[in-house]
């Protein structure tokens, strides 16, 4: 088996959270009810955040520090499968998102 000439799956949906992990509770107020994996839009890439339905529907969502945002995006790229140069590819073909993009802190 070669990865030469492999060109990568460019399909992939990167709001797509069927994948991504349900934590435990709400990372934004810590509630425990109404949990679902959120995508969230950042400068850096696609990341997924769990949240509870206050807060989804609020459209908060948590502050984390560039680093620690950067292994979320990681994460996330697992989940979908990819890796982060595809990701970056993908972010660069899909310029429309529909959903607000965060910013670290
Ligand atoms: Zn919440
Ligand atoms: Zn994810």
């Amino acid at each position: 088996m070669t990865t030469t000439g492999r060109r990568p799956n460019l399909d992939v949906d990167l709001l797509d959270t069927r994948n991504c992990n349900v934590r435990l509770a709400c990372e934004c107020c810590q509630s425990r009810s109404e949990l679902a994996a959120s995508a969230c839009h950042t400068p850096l890439g696609v990341l997924c955040v769990t949240l509870c339905g206050t807060c989804s529907r609020a459209g908060k969502r948590p502050h984390w520090s560039g680093p620690r945002g950067a292994d979320r995006i990681g994460e996330h790229c697992l989940h979908l499968g990819i890796d982060r140069a595809t990701m970056s590819a993908l972010l660069a073909q899909q310029q429309d998102l529909d959903v607000p993009e965060v910013w670290f802190y």
